[in-house]
């Protein structure tokens, strides 16, 4: 079921020092059916290293994909009106910044339920979605978006190419982190791109991870973390050149980059690349510390709820998400503290939280319910839901935010 690497997910090196182990852990988004709600749910090591040869930050353990993406994967994107404004504002300039038509194509990896692809579709630009999951891949061919349910590489590319489909634009957003064939995966961005075509990819930012200490964005679906120092010669490995690279505050800090065929580097790929030298990212001592302060993290959030629990405070949590799977087994925070976790997206209400097992339910409970205090496990979209959830507030409900460091606010 599971695998440990040889060497680097990208070079290859075996020279891999590890910096941080978050014990076993239960599938971070393996969320748990009422029906299977008796047997105890598989847990895998998650170990994270760092690349001394090309310095690319990687979870060592890789599970097999069919298990990961299987029927149970319920991440579904449409459920963010955050990240649908991300995603608009991504597509229109990009149909601007590339002039696309009726005569393009734009594909998405990890396309998800098309909620990106249908800002293109909407003018008329034809799309096409690849993603494995099934779930999400049928909800976004039932709103029109034509989309393969499979997984995107070099084998995959080619047969694309041979029937016709080369694309103006491939988009991936938070896949490039998912990928346990790396190069592979890179390789065929590079045969189904058009000669002038551009790859707009974002993924986490390593040096976002470690400096705010974002210790439960670490699951076995995320197997890498990337620098600008990382990326670099991984896209020349498969001559692409990382051309430009912007820096976004989404799911914690996130790089976008543009990747093309042809070598038209802007400023901000050398300015990167300097900065983070100069800051030492690509040496192992950046990374020495992180392990001992995700520790005094989890014990200070563990003592925190402990206490708020013994004085008599009931206490719920708000997002189902892999992080909050992370942050909740890894710390040891279970049904002994919290009640109750809710979440917006409806496939996951009436599941549970694999490992801890705590039930999922709608939102609209926290203002029936009143708990005390609500954990907000989906922190990266913490001031949505604090909006969402301004009814609870004004009745006295509190909210206790886990990193960069615990706070009730
Ligand atoms: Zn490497």
């Amino acid at each position: 079921m599971h695998e440990v690497i040889a060497g680097c997910r990208s070079c290859g090196s075996t020279a891999l020092e590890p910096i941080l182990s978050l014990g076993e852990v239960p599938l971070a988004d393996g969320l748990v059916d009422a029906s299977r709600s008796e047997g105890i749910d598989p847990r895998y090591p998650l170990n994270v290293a760092f690349c001394l040869e090309c310095s690319l930050v990687q979870v060592v353990e890789t599970v097999s994909p069919e298990v990961l993406f299987d029927e149970t994967y319920v991440y579904y994107s449409s459920f963010s009106d955050e990240l649908l404004r991300h995603s608009r504002e991504n597509a229109e300039q990009l149909i601007v910044s590339r002039s696309l038509g009726p005569e393009s194509l734009v594909l998405e990896l990890a396309s998800n339920d098309g909620y990106m692809l249908r800002n293109f579709a909407e003018r008329k630009i034809p799309v096409l979605g690849i993603d494995p999951a099934p779930g999400p891949a049928r909800a976004a061919r039932e709103a029109g978006i034509p989309t393969l349910e499979a997984f995107f590489g070099e084998e995959l590319a080619r047969s694309l190419v041979a029937e016709g489909k080369r694309a103006d634009v491939v988009i991936a957003n938070n896949v490039l982190a998912h990928v346990p064939d790396l190069n592979g995966f890179v390789e065929g961005i590079r045969i189904v791109l058009k000669d002038d075509g551009i790859a707009v990819i974002e993924a986490p930012y390593v040096r976002d991870l470690i400096d705010r200490c974002e210790f439960d964005t670490i699951y076995h679906e995320h197997l890498c973390y990337y620098s600008v120092s990382a990326l670099a010669p991984l896209f020349a490995r498969h001559d692409l050149s990382l051309n430009r690279v912007d820096h976004l505050p989404i799911h914690g800090g996130s790089l976008r980059l543009f990747v093309g065929t042809r070598d038209e580097a802007e400023d901000s790929v050398r300015s990167y690349l300097e900065e983070e030298r100069r800051s030492g990212l690509t040496e192992a001592a950046y990374y020495r510390d992180f392990a001992t302060r995700v520790r005094t993290i989890q014990r200070h959030l563990l003592s925190t709820v402990r206490e708020l629990k013994e004085k008599g405070s009931r206490i719920a949590a708000y997002g189902a998400a892999a992080k909050g799977t992370i942050l909740l087994n890894s710390t040891g925070i279970g049904t002994d503290l919290i009640d109750f976790v809710v979440d917006r997206n409806v496939h996951k209400q009436g599941r549970f939280v694999p490992g801890v097992r705590i039930p999922i339910d709608d939102p609209s409970r926290l203002e029936k319910d009143m708990p005390d205090y609500v954990l907000v496990l989906a922190w990266n979209f913490k001031d949505e839901i604090m909006r969402q959830q301004d009814g609870y507030r004004r009745k006295g409900g509190r909210f206790l935010i886990p990193v960069p460091e615990p706070v009730v606010v």
